[in-house]
């Protein structure tokens, strides 16, 4: 199965709990929660993968 990453937006102003991120199977391995940004508040450095 394709990665499924649940990921938290750790800015207290911001008002998006949390989105869940659905990659294909070409994501490189390198990719991770820190390459992306927060589709409310659009910052970089907030966002937190949730460990199950
Ligand atoms: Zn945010």
């Amino acid at each position: 199965m394709p990665a499924t990453v649940e990921v938290e937006c750790e800015n207290g102003d911001c008002e998006l709990d949390m989105f869940e991120v659905h990659y294909t199977y070409d994501v490189p391995d390198e990719h991770g929660v820190d390459d992306l940004v927060c589709p409310y508040c659009d910052r970089d450095d907030t966002l937190a993968e949730i460990e199950l």
